[in-house]
């Protein structure tokens, strides 16, 4: 498969669990976390189908279009491995994570810390939605509601 069809794919498969999860997420009290602006696209996605909820959005640096750049007060500069920290405990409804850099090696350590990090976000029944896989005992992995194979994009529910 080309890295595009794998990207196409991978895209295919975030855009499908974020349309099923936002109605869930919708009726749940609690933030929503977007770890990664890049280029700001989920962001927007996510802003359309969650009207009125609060989210606040990490990453190192500024880089998305205009029109997908969040409220000063809701984007939080800095490594996310240490800025999120301090929303340890906050009981969001949604972590969604789009760190993955296709690079097993940089990938194998954010496995190292973030599934941990979003378990700590997250209030019981709450939604991990991930690029890379989130192995943790407070997270329990879901059937990706999408047609793409299992491993493009990982849903997960914090038990
Ligand atoms: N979901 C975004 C979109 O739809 O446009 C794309 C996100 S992009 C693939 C990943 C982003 O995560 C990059 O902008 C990168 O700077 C950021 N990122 C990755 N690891 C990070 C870390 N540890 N701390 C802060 N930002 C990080």
């Amino acid at each position: 498969m080309s890295r595009l069809d794998n990207f196409i794919s991978r895209m295919t498969a975030q855009r499908d669990i974020l349309n099923q999860i936002c109605p869930e997420v919708a009726k749940m009290e609690g933030l929503v976390f977007e770890l990664g602006l890049g280029n700001g696209r989920t962001f927007h996605h996510l802003r359309e189908r969650l009207p009125g909820r609060r989210i606040v959005v990490f990453d190192r640096e500024v880089g998305a279009h205009a029109s997908s750049i969040p409220d000063a007060e809701n984007l939080v500069l800095g490594d996310i491995r240490e800025t999120a920290r301090r929303f340890i405990g906050i009981d969001a409804a949604l972590v969604h994570a789009d760190i993955g850099t296709g690079y097993e090696d940089r990938d194998a350590v954010t496995a190292t810390w973030l599934p941990d990090l979003i378990a700590g976000m997250l209030r019981v029944g709450g939604f991990a939605v991930s690029g890379t896989p989130l192995d943790h005992p407070q997270l329990q992995r879901l059937p990706a509601p999408t047609s793409e194979p299992a491993d493009r994009y990982f849903l997960c529910k914090r038990v």
